[in-house]
């Protein structure tokens, strides 16, 4: 089949041809929707739970040149919702692993692959030679960072956030519409949202915001239906129900409004607060090792061992005769909450990794409580060097 449009003459094969049939009885694709898919550049943000779907079906709908940026390895704990990965790609490259599977799917995709962390130096030089880029990460540094270099580039930016039952997706585009910073001027404060490895996601929902990315991405591509531009699409797989809100740009947007102050990119993990961990001295008295605890534990010394993390956490593992009190109890201040803990006990605290038992740490001995630690690395750390029988999670 030739088609000819203006003064391009374009043809499929008879294999993709076959390949796309059910896109090219499709008034909306045709021969030539399906010619404007064969030729888009699309980059992914991230391999992992949004990345996973949208790379498949991405691939699989034609798109001719797929980018995938991921710095990480394929881990287990990744298969439960990275679709795009199997238990035979554990240990590899997710970017690795991700190009095998897209080669099986469909081999006439040129996947490109960066094996590296997306920074504000290395942004602008792989973004330029992609039409669409799409965000499948889950941290703040990284959506500023992509956000501003497509204001910057005038390219379209497609977003997807996913957290626990919850999900949002919308599509920027400073040339015709708001950007993220519109959305969100400011970053949380650090901490504040969890991440999906602390607070969980159900393994469905990232592939159902990843798709409904890819399906945003065709649209474009098409130049079909109407896109996300301008609204925010927020899912609740629980509730089962979409909401929108309505988004319009904001005038006085520092890099997108009418007087931009921001020209070029920033530092984004400094704008995001996350500065480089330094540890007070304070901090390391108050730690205590692994080991030690072992000690203390097999010596029946008498202390209190008590975990901070959530109840949901407590039951994937747990060291046997700690005591669960969640940090939001602790937190809280209200000594009813804290399982007759009594000021002048020796207490050790520990959680899964070591930064939450420090805050608890430091809101007893706001309480008046003296002769406290925190375990270093947490139940992480204990299944590592003590007993590997304890879970990592
Ligand atoms: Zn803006």
């Amino acid at each position: 089949i030739i088609v000819f449009t203006g003064n391009f003459v374009m043809a499929l094969t008879s294999d993709q041809i076959n390949r796309y049939s059910r896109h090219l009885l499709l008034p909306e694709v045709g021969v030539e929707g399906q010619e404007k898919i064969c030729n888009a550049k699309v980059l992914l943000i991230g391999t992992g739970g949004l990345g996973s779907p949208l790379a498949l079906y991405l691939a699989a709908a034609g798109v001719g040149t797929l980018g995938l940026i991921d710095f990480d390895v394929v881990d287990f704990s990744n298969l439960q919702r990275q679709v795009a990965h199997g238990e035979s790609t554990v240990g590899k490259l997710k970017v690795d692993s991700a190009k095998e599977r897209i080669a099986d799917l469909n081999s006439s995709i040129d996947v490109r692959t960066y094996n590296l962390r997306l920074s504000s130096e290395n942004v602008m030089d792989i973004f330029k030679d992609y039409d669409i880029i799409i965000d499948g990460t889950d941290n703040f540094p990284t959506r500023y960072l992509a956000s501003d270099a497509c204001v910057l580039l005038n390219k379209p930016y497609i977003y997807g956030c996913i957290l626990r039952f919850e999900g949002q997706a919308s599509v920027f585009d400073s040339r015709v519409g708001p950007c993220y910073r519109c959305l969100y001027p400011e970053p949380p404060p650090p901490g504040l949202v969890p991440s999906c490895a602390e607070g969980g996601v159900l393994g469905i929902l990232p592939g159902i915001v990843g798709l409904i990315q890819a399906n945003e991405a065709i649209k474009i591509i098409l130049e079909q239906g109407e896109t996300l531009i301008g609204r925010l699409l927020l899912f609740d797989a629980l509730g089962m129900n979409f909401r929108e809100m309505k988004l319009k740009k904001d005038k006085n947007c520092p890099i997108c409004g009418e007087n931009p102050t921001i020209k070029e990119l920033i530092d984004y993990e400094e704008f995001c607060g996350i500065l480089p961990v330094e540890e007070s001295p304070e901090d390391d008295e108050m730690e205590i090792g692994v080991e030690q605890v072992k000690q203390m534990l097999d010596n029946k010394h008498a202390f209190r061992l008590v975990d901070v993390r959530e109840p949901s956490e407590y039951d994937i593992c747990n060291i046997g005769g700690a005591m669960l009190i969640p940090l939001g109890d602790i937190e809280a201040k209200d000594p009813s909450k804290l399982n007759g803990l009594k000021p002048d006990e020796e207490i050790v605290l520990h959680c899964k990794a070591g930064v939450r038992s420090m805050k608890a740490a430091k809101a007893l001995q706001e309480m008046g409580f003296k002769n406290l630690k925190s375990m270093r690395g947490g139940i992480n750390e204990w299944s590592e060097k003590i007993d590997s029988s304890v879970p990592l999670y």
